[in-house]
């Protein structure tokens, strides 16, 4: 068997999910593949091993490696390791990431640069897959292209082996083959292309059809509104022609039924996981906001649960019951739902590597799977579009969902699945004759990923509790009717505070929860080093517009509270760029954050509001937090590169944080006088020295 080493470094699942793609088809194509996520170091050992190597990768935060990659990354960037190191290795490497962050698909980069230095070499060229765009447009002919490359790498391996060669090891780097180039690899930003090649694509196919049927139906043609179940004009059948499918892996068998606490007590129970109350609820913003922001207090006196002001942790959530429902309803399990569902490997796929996703605990029920581990409101990928086709028997229908992941059909798929962020249910319902079996769903719906928000309280303030703030998402879905929809966690956390809701002049400390108060499942998230400095005295500078202000407010309810239990030290000053929309409407702690100017534990507080007209004579300074840190820019530069100071920033990944990346090397380059270049450099130090820290999310 033709054996490679396949490892995934995901942090939300989906570059798990192609990892397991690739595996499936592997099997499919007589390869076998060794699939481990990246952090499972003792099941791998990339010195010795002679199989070639293919990795996945995704990004996280504006160009970090995943968390789960972080330990193998400080591995292999050991300076004492030889620069030969890796010279046997051979791999192929697919990045993914988003081009609207400065730092595109860099996870993967870092990787593939440290690979590289220590000797390894390509057999196949990197992908770099670009959310912005569809991941799909790099990842399907990366993964095309993968099985020629590694044939190719095969093949070579074992001609020098007929030819008296031995295996590739360290020292027999000759056996190194040409890098093998799919068809298209590096989409940076491809939404121009990508908008060309639709029109063209389009005329092109609607000039066939006028010259086929100019008399009937050129006016209908050209009248036609494609929709979700319904084709525009015909596509060439060739176009229409989809790789097949490896037949899916799971068994699955629905048993008697279980008790309702057993079976939910499996999903949300772990070492890690904490039942918590919500002890307190405020709506931080006024009701004409333009988004809602709440506050809830966690009461975790009586876990062994801590968080320190600038760590995260996760919120566990389960999906709408309405819509978990409407699922059951519609796959017509709706009286099997407390049945216990047991998963088991199709025999022939079992030792093919595949193995029964973790996600799905062994003693739970329908219901509680499809409430507390699957995704149910992931957009369908096309891989699953694919599956489905094969569930659906109506023709028209059939051919619609053949046309939506045929690889001609990219623009109506983006159009009208991704952007439209259709969800399962809303698919099973525009196309009526689909009738997918459990398998299925349970092989291609994603994990229910905990969600991560920032402590905005500290211990020291608040013992015993803990706070965080977020924002009511919301978003249209058209499914094809328009549908207002609110995020799945932050959604549910809306209704469970709506009983304990109380308006912002009420936040005390002194509140305390019921018993009767809602419960929710919390766990720790990975510690990180976004931490006030050990000393005090060092200046420190927080950027955090929007709810991105919630760490600091830890760090302030902190240092006034080490301010008055050491009132002889010294305290260094500490300044505070917030911004919001409204003054009257959102600006999130206003009350609190005068109180910690007025007893000086906050020295500067700027805040720009972006959407509030300038009143009579006064001219509108600062419409972003970056406008304010320019107008202070000698402050800010004196902070950073005479005063040893720090500054964090929280928030917005994509635009913000991007912004006022930008706006430093503006200010340090004009403030110190340099170019652009070695202002950056500057600012890459301060990263290294950790004196630039950034919490950003997207
Ligand atoms: P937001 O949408 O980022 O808006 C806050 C302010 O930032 C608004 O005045 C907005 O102005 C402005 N803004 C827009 N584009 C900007 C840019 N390029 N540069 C600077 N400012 C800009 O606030 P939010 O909705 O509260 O989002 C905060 C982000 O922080 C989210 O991504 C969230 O995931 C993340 N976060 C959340 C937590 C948490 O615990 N919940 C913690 C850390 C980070 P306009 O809209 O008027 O343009």
């Amino acid at each position: 068997m033709r054996r490679f080493l396949l490892l995934y470094a995901t942090q939300q699942g989906q570059a798990k999910a192609i990892a397991e793609e690739i595996c499936e088809q592997a099997a499919a194509r007589g390869f076998s593949a060794d699939l481990h996520c990246i952090s499972e170091s003792h099941k791998y050992n990339l010195k010795t091993e002679t199989a070639p190597l293919v990795v996945v990768v995704s990004t996280t935060g504006t160009g970090d490696p995943p968390d789960t990659a972080r330990k193998f990354v400080k591995e292999i960037q050991d300076k004492t390791l030889p620069a030969d190191f890796l010279a046997h290795l051979r791999y192929g490497l697919l990045g993914l990431g988003d081009s609207e962050y400065t730092y595109f698909c860099n996870g993967g980069k870092i990787i593939d640069r440290r690979l590289q230095e220590l000797g390894a070499r390509h057999f196949y060229d990197t992908g770099h897959a670009d959310d912005c765009v569809g991941l799909e447009l790099v990842v399907e002919p990366w993964i095309d292209g993968l099985w020629a490359a590694l044939t190719k790498h095969f093949m070579s391996r074992r001609g020098k082996e007929d030819m008296g060669g031995a295996p590739a090891t360290a020292a027999h780097t000759s056996l190194r083959t040409d890098p093998v180039k799919p068809e298209v690899l590096h989409v940076e930003s491809q939404i121009e292309l990508l908008r060309l090649d639709d029109s063209e694509g389009r005329g092109s196919q609607a000039s066939e059809q006028d010259t086929a049927n100019s008399d009937q139906t050129g006016a209908l043609v050209e009248d036609f509104e494609p929709s979700l179940t319904c084709s525009g004009p015909p596509l060439s059948q060739a176009s229409l022609s989809i790789p097949a499918l490896p037949p899916g892996y799971l068994q699955v068998c629905l048993q008697e039924p279980l008790a309702q606490e057993e079976s939910q007590a499996c999903v949300t129970s772990g070492d890690s996981v904490f039942q918590v109350p919500i002890s307190k609820a405020v709506q931080l913003t006024m009701n004409d906001a333009v988004k809602t922001t709440l506050l809830l207090e966690l009461d975790i006196s009586k876990t062994a649960f801590s968080c320190r002001p600038g760590d995260a942790f996760h919120v566990v959530c389960p999906n709408s019951d309405m819509e978990v429902q409407s699922l059951l309803q519609r796959l017509q399990l709706m009286d099997r739902r407390e049945h216990h569902v047991l998963l088991e490997m199709k025999a022939d796929t079992r030792k093919k590597g595949a193995a029964l996703p973790q996600h799905i605990p062994e003693r739970s029920s329908l219901q509680s799977i499809l409430t507390w581990c699957l995704e149910i409101r992931a957009v369908p990928k096309k891989a699953f579009l694919r599956a489905l086709v094969d569930c659906t028997s109506d023709g028209a229908q059939k051919r619609r969902l053949q046309e939506l992941c045929s690889k001609q059909g990219a623009a109506d798929y983006n159009r009208f699945v991704r952007d439209a962020r259709v969800s399962l249910v809303d698919l099973l319902h525009a196309f009526p004759t689909c009738r997918p079996p459990l398998s299925l769903l349970l092989e291609h719906l994603p994990k229910l990923q905990p969600r991560p928000y920032s402590c905005a309280s500290s211990s020291l303030f608040h013992p015993g509790k803990l706070h965080f703030v977020f924002n009511i998402v919301e978003f249209l879905s058209y499914t094809p009717a328009v549908v207002l929809r609110k995020g799945v966690c932050t959604g549910w956390l809306a209704t469970l505070a709506a009983s304990l809701l109380q308006p912002a002049a009420h936040v005390s400390p002194a509140d305390s929860g019921t018993a009767l108060a809602p419960q929710i499942f919390i766990s720790p998230r990975a510690t990180n080093s976004f931490r006030l400095p050990d000393d005090p005295a060092v200046p420190v500078i927080m950027v955090g517009p929007g709810t991105g202000v919630a760490p600091f407010i830890g760090f302030l309810q902190h240092r006034e509270k080490l301010q008055e239990q050491h009132p002889d030290r010294i305290f260094g000053a500490m300044w505070l760029f917030f911004g919001c929309r409204h003054k009257d409407r959102d600006y999130l702690f206003r009350d609190e954050l005068r109180r910690f100017l007025k007893h000086g534990v906050l020295t500067h507080l700027k805040v720009s509001f972006s959407r509030d007209a300038p009143v009579g004579e006064e001219t509108a300074p600062a419409k972003y937090v970056q406008d304010n840190l320019r107008l202070h820019a000698k402050q800010v530069a004196r902070i950073l590169l005479q005063e040893n100071g720090s500054i964090y920033v929280c928030g917005d990944a994509k635009n913000m944080a991007k912004d006022v990346n930008d706006t430093l090397v503006e200010i340090i380059s004009k403030e110190a006088g340099v170019e652009k270049l070695e202002a950056m450099k500057t600012l890459a130090a301060l990263k290294e020295e950790k004196r630039y820290l950034q919490d950003i999310w997207s």
